[in-house]
């Protein structure tokens, strides 16, 4: 019996062009770089195949983002301007092509899930989403690839309800403000409490407005929360919400900035908690999506516990029971 299930890991070069600024900024194409070498000497290495993502049409981004927006993000890509909306938010000549190809990376890995046989897909893309609102880019978020990948796959599949569970250190403001009033999409954060954290959002009192009262679910933890407050989350909170939702496929908003040595967050998060996370999602996929299940790649900063979370988060997910 082989010790792990296969993986398929969406992948494309031009994720590395996407240049925040030469070094200083922590968005930096390095994160990918260090996954991907770590990646290549792991045990898991023989159970992956990647595949090349392909680029996000117009039509699917705007499902959620405005199209004024999307046209003031290509002019100033292009135009040579070094960032869009506010400081953190640097671009260069290539992001724009970059943001598609990202974006359409989290829908090749759909399209894998569905068509191909996958079932454990990891879109390891950059930039990343969860901050990016309808006509806004915020902390280096320019298209929202989980709200995109969520209605393409209500779209393209016919899969009515879908969950997003965002275990990324920060709230994912343009994720909950997509979903808020719907209640076939269920927002699920655990994240450093707001009023210590970016962007300030995602109190345990925001739950949804309107017909989607119910179907947001915000979990923020104290700062210097460690593996045992998250777990206590995911069993107190997450799963028992879940099972009251009964999903039919399931997002993971995958960052890991809360690790303890991350200091874009004062979460204390351990490596090793992102192996058993990798094994908690995976028995939700089991039990709700027939094994399927979609990881999106959203922060991460400190590049040496970034690569190995990321190992341990796919060696948990894959792991054969
Ligand atoms: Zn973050």
């Amino acid at each position: 019996m082989t010790p792990y299930r296969p993986l398929t890991i969406i992948n494309h070069p031009h994720y590395l062009a996407h240049d925040t600024g030469g070094g200083d900024h922590p968005e930096c194409p390095e994160r990918l770089r260090l996954i991907d070498r770590q990646l290549k000497a792991s045990p898991l290495f023989p159970y992956i195949t990647e595949k090349i993502a392909r680029k996000a049409l117009r039509e699917d981004i705007l499902v959620y983002h405005a199209e004024p927006y999307l046209f003031r993000l290509e002019e100033t890509a292009l135009k040579g301007q070094t960032y869009i909306d506010h400081h953190d938010n640097q671009i260069c000549f290539e992001s724009y092509e970059a943001i598609l190809l990202a974006v359409g990376g989290c829908l090749t890995g759909i399209d894998w899930l569905e068509e191909q046989g996958s079932d454990l897909v990891f879109s390891c893309i950059r930039p990343p989403g969860h901050h990016a609102e309808r006509a806004m880019a915020l902390g280096f978020c320019f298209v929202n690839n989980a709200v995109v990948a969520a209605r393409y796959w209500q779209r393209r599949y016919g899969r009515r309800k879908i969950a997003v569970i965002d275990w990324d250190a920060h709230h994912g403001n343009g994720i909950q403000d997509a979903f808020e009033e719907d209640p076939d999409v269920f927002y699920i954060s655990i994240h450093e409490h707001p009023t210590f954290s970016f962007p300030g959002t995602g109190y345990a009192e925001e739950k949804g407005l309107g017909p989607g009262v119910g179907t947001t679910l915000n979990i923020p933890l104290p700062p210097g929360a460690d593996d045992s407050m998250f777990l206590r989350a995911l069993s107190k909170f997450v799963e028992p919400a879940l099972e009251l939702f009964q999903p039919e496929r399931i997002i993971v908003s995958a960052g890991f900035d809360g690790h303890v040595l991350d200091d874009m967050s004062g979460l204390s998060y351990s490596t090793e908690l992102y192996g058993v996370i990798g094994e908690r999602m995976a028995a939700l996929a089991d039990r709700y999506c027939q094994g399927k299940l979609l990881s999106i790649l959203e922060g991460g900063y400190h590049l040496e516990a970034l690569a190995a979370s990321v190992e341990r988060y796919l060696l948990g997910l894959a792991k054969c029971k």
